[in-house]
């Protein structure tokens, strides 16, 4: 099968994990008492919101079919070495994460872009896992670009990138932005050094006045944006 349908198979695969995901966030009792925050968010607010995420879950895969396709010369469809694949996705790692805190940073900095954009996603203030891709499409469309640049860096250095690092970044990327959003205290992510958990992207989304990393939480201690009261003494 073409790489590119099959590139569009995955992410659609993990678009419908974190659907579901999120309704049993949502619904399940035991999830609804393990979430962080305790005021309630209804079901409903998953159906109201769905015609905005279903539109960017389309632009992730035709931005990933497109990727594939237009570009399939500079990926390879074989499996590297273990140290090239894990290379590979820490470049990707490295320039997207660093690229999105000064991105999201910008988005809350300035006054029009948040009104105008990043307000859309802060629209949840107690996010379940979709709502990850609940944004403006410019903010979803633009928060690529830190990634772009990571593959254009790794095409440098190897003379080709695996589709394998292609999926495996894509599968890591929406699992984590699905838990961080999900509400629930993370219990994967929180056990690898410096990464994100829940607890520290849902307070941003509580209390908009910093922790504004994605993946390596410690950006926000460097560069003295991370919120620090006791309530986050855990994250
Ligand atoms: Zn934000
Ligand atoms: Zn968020």
């Amino acid at each position: 099968m073409d790489l590119a349908i099959k590139t569009s198979i995955i992410l659609i695969l993990c678009y419908i994990y974190a659907f579901i995901y999120s309704c049993i966030v949502l619904t399940v009792p035991l999830f609804k008492n393990l979430r962080i925050q305790k005021s309630k968010t209804p079901m409903r607010l998953l159906y109201r919101r769905l015609p905005l995420i279903l539109f960017n879950m389309t632009l992730g895969v035709l931005y990933g079919f497109g990727a594939i396709y237009f570009f399939r010369d500079y990926f390879s469809s074989t499996f590297p070495s273990i140290w090239i694949f894990l290379a590979q996705l820490s470049i990707l790692l490295i320039f997207d994460d660093v690229y999105f805190y000064f991105y999201h940073l910008l988005l809350h900095k300035n006054k029009f872009l948040y009104r105008h954009i990043h307000s859309i996603h802060h629209k949840a203030s107690a996010p379940y896992p979709l709502e990850f891709i609940y944004s403006h499409p410019l903010e979803t469309s633009i928060s690529c670009i830190g990634l772009f640049l990571g593959y254009v860096v790794i095409y440098l250095i190897f003379g080709d990138i695996s589709i394998y690092t292609f999926w495996g970044y894509s599968i890591l990327r929406i699992i984590h932005e699905a838990d961080i959003h999900s509400g629930i205290k993370s219990i994967i992510f929180k056990w690898l050094p410096f990464y994100g958990s829940t607890q520290h992207h849902d307070s941003h989304h509580s209390r908009l006045n910093g922790n504004y990393a994605s993946t390596f939480s410690f950006w926000d201690k460097i560069l003295g944006t991370k919120i620090t009261d006791k309530e986050q003494s855990d994250t």
